[in-house]
């Protein structure tokens, strides 16, 4: 089942048309408010032991290059160039189509419950494996977490709860308490400090009964916080998932005196895939852990750069490779050991934009002067 679309429409736009063609997209990142061309230009993920990024579904792009024409790729025409231009960074050119696989409409059932950070570790591939897609939402100083596993279920065109009261209970819920109170008390912990980690206690008590529902898959696999923040992810070859969250979650306790980290730590998962050269996932199953650190009504957590290098400095020990579009400080050097096709990649770009027409500050420091 594919589908080609225009490169800029935005998945919560497809989220509302695919249904009615009995289509679903197979993952979700945590926001739908993206475009189809950002997210597979840098591999975005939902999380699924069994999914790829966004970039594993892509069947064919059609890209404009420097000289204006349109031409469509594929990787049954060239597997090498496919490869690259399936997640690029918008080096090689404008992305003006994409066809994407999809899935079969489902709607999730979702279980969520209360689980200690330690059980979790102790029991982590039962817990990624024993449902279609499973995240573990950590509330740092808290020795406790989310566990969220969601199954696909045929789908039961369950009526959206529009009563007063559910609008009303709703928005208690997800603006009063998850927005406006929220930010304000992040905002007063810029003050105090250690009221980070009571607000992490108070909201994991909010959230601590076992809760269950089911409904569209975009609605349960979207759940992204409503407050802009600065956000760091890596992603870990799966094999050292475990020690490595063990290892962050020993340099917060050990710090937690000084250095307090806002929740949640989101723990995701995707598999190998071999389709795009510059995929974090290329080669290797992986969990993804990524530390947010809000910005209360825009001002900055005067801890941020601290816990960004630590963290940065723990997933360097595991091989672990930034997320392409969140915050890390690796250069071409580091990028040149992590990815075995990093050279390649390269080749094909410069065929394609010999005079780096498409190279920003940004994709000046990571791809140097390849
Ligand atoms: C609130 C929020 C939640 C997020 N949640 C997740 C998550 O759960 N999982 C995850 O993996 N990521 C997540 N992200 C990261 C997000 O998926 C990426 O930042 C994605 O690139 C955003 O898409 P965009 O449409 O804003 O693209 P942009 O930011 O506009 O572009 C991103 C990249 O794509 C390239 N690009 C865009 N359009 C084209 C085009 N037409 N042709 C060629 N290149 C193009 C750009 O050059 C750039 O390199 C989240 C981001 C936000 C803001």
């Amino acid at each position: 089942m594919e589908i080609e679309v225009e490169s800029e429409i935005l998945l919560s736009t497809l989220n509302e048309l695919l249904p009615k063609y009995g289509l679903a997209l197979p993952i979700q990142p945590s926001t739908s408010s993206i475009t189809v061309a950002g997210t597979i230009s840098t591999a975005s993920h939902g999380s699924g032991y069994q999914y790829g990024t966004m970039s594993s579904y892509v069947r064919s792009i059609r890209l404009m290059q420097l000289n204006g024409e349109e031409k469509e790729y594929t990787e049954e025409q060239d597997q090498e160039l496919f490869r690259c231009l399936t997640c690029s960074l918008g080096s090689f050119g404008v992305i003006t189509r994409v066809r994407l696989q999809l899935a079969p409409r489902f709607d999730l059932e979702l279980n969520r419950y209360y689980l200690t950070f330690n059980s979790f570790l102790e029991r982590f591939k039962t817990h990624y494996s024993s449902s279609d897609y499973f995240y573990y939402l950590w509330y740092p100083h808290t020795n406790g977490g989310l566990a969220n596993h969601l199954t696909r279920v045929l789908p039961r065109n369950v009526p959206l709860k529009n009563s007063i009261f559910s609008r009303f209970v709703s928005w208690v819920r997800g603006s009063l308490i998850e927005h406006y109170l929220l930010e304000f008390l992040f905002y007063v912990s810029l003050l105090i400090p250690r009221l980070v980690i009571h607000i992490n206690r108070l909201y994991l008590e909010l959230y601590r009964r076992p809760y269950h529902e089911i409904a569209r898959c975009d609605r349960l696999l979207n759940f992204d916080t409503p407050i802009i923040q600065y956000a760091m992810e890596w992603a870990i070859p799966l094999d050292e998932a475990v020690t490595c969250l063990a290892e962050l979650h020993q340099w917060i306790e050990e710090h937690s005196t000084r250095t307090r980290v806002h929740y949640p730590i989101e723990i995701r998962f995707s598999c190998s895939e071999n389709c795009s050269y510059l995929s974090p996932c290329f080669e290797r199953a992986t969990c993804w852990i990524s530390i947010g650190s809000l910005r209360p009504y825009g001002i900055y957590h005067s801890q941020r750069r601290l816990i960004f290098q630590e963290f940065q400095k723990i997933c360097q020990r595991h091989e672990g490779r930034p997320h392409w579009a969140k915050e890390h400080s690796l250069t071409v050097h580091n990028f040149r050991q992590l990815y075995p096709q990093w050279n390649l990649f390269h080749e094909k770009r410069k065929q394609f934009d010999p005079n780096d027409l498409f190279i920003n500050d940004y994709l000046q420091k990571i791809f140097g002067s390849t």
